[in-house]
Parts: C-alpha cells; structure tokens; sequence
C-alpha cells in the first residue's frame, strides 16, 4: 500500500490548509472573471431586459450615437442625415443636454429618436440602485426639458452594469439598449475612415445595432465615415430605422 499521502501529512501539517486556502481563492477568483464578464456583456444582464439587436428577416437596422450633444458636431451630423434622410438614435449624457439644450431640440425636431446616457457618464458596475436612478432620472429630466416627448430608452456608459443598475431599470420596466457592430472597439480600425466603413458593412445583419461616436474632436474619423456608412448599408438593401422602430420588427 502507498503510504506517501499520510507521510506528505506528517512531513507537511500546513499542506492541508494552504491547499484550502489556494481552492478558495481560485473559486473566488473565478467568480470574480465571472461577474466581470458579465458586466461588460454586449447582449445579457442579470435583470430586466436587454437589446443588443433585433432577429428579424427585413434588412432593417439602427444607427446610434453616444454621447454629447455637442455645439460642435450635432449640427454636422444632423446634415448628413437630413441630406442622406435617414433616423438615428442619440444616446445623450444629462449634463452635455442641460448645457446644450439648443443641439438637443434640434434632435427631436428632426425626428430623431433620443436615449439616455446617463447624467455624468460613469462607469456604472458598481453602482447601487440609488446612483442609478440618480444618473437616470436627471437624464430623463434634461431630456424633457428640452422638449423631447417620445419614450426614453436607456445604454449604460461603457455599456457596463452588474446589479444595481439593471435592478433600477428592471423595477421601471426600462430597457437597456447595447449593440452588436462596434468599428470603434478596434484601436487599428477606429482612426480610419475607410476600415470604419469596410467593419460595418461587414458586421451588420437584420436587426443590428450599430454604435458609432461623433460628438467630440477625436472622432473624425467616424464622422467622416459616416456618409459612406449610410451609403454603403442602402446599396445593400438595408432600411434605416431608431432603435424603438426596430424593437417593434422582431420576428415573434
Ligand atoms: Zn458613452
């Protein structure tokens, strides 16, 4: 018989507990990835519902900006949709709308569709509910004070939450708006117009998402690839809709 467990016992008496410690730092460790893969997940949550995009079989799909508003580039972009004459959602941060109430009335007039960003755009994981509804309800605020009156859907900065967040928004029966065409989320293809373009065509099926940033000076190169976006996604057949219109296309 192998007596070497019981002799590794009495040659090493602390074997047992370093083994019991190292077990539960690896499952802690694994609960952590866990939680942190799940707070940076484009299409689940723990609460409530969430939409990454849509199953339909029409060639439908959503254009979305974050951030701003801004006085520098809304009315640019305004332009290209007006002259291309395609909706689009603007994901808006409560703060940039109370100082630049102007750009967002120029966006519901329009006839765009507007979301919430949040108030001051932060890394909400960690957020409790209370944080939630106050970067949520001051957002809504700052939308409807600029005279917005359609339904207010909401995406998470970073398109990160956990708990809190999603408990909030679960409890007011909101929806949590992500997306499933990222060009910017490749640092080799985010600085290039041409590769934006190249990216979303590529990526985009019925139904998707698409999540582009055009508010801010170092953006360029979505905003000039915007055009082309818009261009490239009607010679395919695709029909452009705000991301509340998509909702109602799902294939039931
Ligand atoms: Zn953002």
């Amino acid at each position: 018989m192998d007596q070497t467990p019981d002799r590794a016992r009495k040659r090493f008496p602390w074997l047992r507990t370093i083994l019991i410690v190292l077990a539960t730092l690896i499952v802690v460790l694994g609960l952590l990835i866990g939680l942190w893969s799940i707070s940076r997940s484009r299409d689940y949550q723990l609460f409530g519902k969430l939409v990454n995009r849509v199953e339909t079989d029409e060639k439908v799909v959503a254009l979305t900006f974050d951030d701003g508003p801004t006085p520098e580039f809304t009315h640019q972009i305004l332009a290209v949709l007006h002259e291309k004459d395609v909706p689009a959602t603007f994901f808006l941060i409560g703060k940039e709308a109370e100082t630049n109430i102007a750009e967002v009335r120029a966006i519901a007039a329009a006839g765009h569709e507007i979301g919430n960003h949040t108030y001051t755009h932060p890394d909400m994981t960690l957020a409790d509910e209370s944080k939630a509804a106050e970067e949520v309800e001051k957002t809504d605020a700052a939308i409807r004070a600029a005279g917005y009156q359609g339904d207010i859907l909401f995406r998470p900065p970073f398109g990160k939450k956990l708990f809190g967040l999603p408990l909030y928004l679960a409890k007011h029966d909101r929806t949590t708006i992500t997306w499933d065409v990222e060009p910017e989320s490749y640092d080799d293809i985010a600085t290039d117009p041409q590769k934006i373009t190249a990216h979303v065509l590529e990526k985009t099926k019925p139904g998707s998402i698409i999540i582009l940033h055009v508010m801010y000076d170092s953006r360029e190169a979505s905003r000039e690839a915007l055009p082309h976006v818009i261009d490239g996604l009607k010679q395919r057949g695709f029909r452009f809709v705000t991301v509340s219109d998509l909702m109602k296309l799902r294939k039931t």
